[in-house]
């Protein structure tokens, strides 16, 4: 997640103002088609990066995501992506590596959600030929107690996804059960801390 820009940061902490950090493990639960439409929307945005936010209710623990709303990738448009927050390392980044939510488009979400007693569960984005785990970036960009979905994508095709969890203390990411509605398997992501990807 690219959060640094104070605009962004304070809009993200502000989706969950009275949030009480969960101690206990919590587990996302999603509906196949919602899955297939991240899916089908990080095979369309190949090679490059896409985005979106995952939008639910927590009950008892779990997120049980209702709708997947698709983003722009804000990286792809530079002007107003350089406005928001200029890239530390132009030549090695680009939306092939990195992905940039417009706050305008995150507020816009989260006011529909809110008008129907939902919220923003967690974000989800592509990893274009790297595995579906957490880069130091996307550490650095993340908050507690959302979830981040990561897909991985080869030559175009979506692959293996894992759901993870920033903790506490902001160190790491640990991988987040995946329960997947509709569907008798249960994922369960890789577990342990998440090496360095991307
Ligand atoms: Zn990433």
């Amino acid at each position: 997640m690219e959060q640094r820009d104070p605009r962004f940061k304070r809009k993200v902490c502000n989706l969950r103002p009275n949030a009480v950090i969960q101690k206990r493990s919590m587990a996302l639960r999603i509906p196949e088609k919602l899955l297939d439409l991240i899916r089908s929307h990080s095979a369309r945005e190949y090679p490059n990066e896409c985005c979106g936010c995952l939008v639910g209710k927590e009950v008892d623990s779990v997120k049980e995501v209702r709708e997947v709303t698709a983003l722009v990738n804000l990286r792809g448009r530079s002007a107003r992506a350089d406005e928001l927050l200029p890239l530390e390392a132009p030549d090695r980044e680009s939306e092939r590596n990195r992905f940039l939510i417009d706050p305008d488009d995150l507020r816009r979400v989260e006011q529909e959600a809110r008008r129907r007693k939902l919220e923003i569960l967690g974000f989800y984005h592509s990893h274009p030929d790297h595995p579906a785990r957490p880069s130091d970036y996307d550490r650095d960009h993340a908050f507690p107690w959302y979830s981040y979905v990561i897909i991985a994508v080869e030559a175009g095709r979506p692959g293996v996804y894992a759901s993870w969890m920033l903790r506490e203390d902001r160190s790491a990411f640990d991988a987040e059960s995946v329960e997947v509605a509709g569907s008798k398997t249960r994922d369960d992501a890789a577990s342990g801390q998440a090496p360095e990807a991307c």
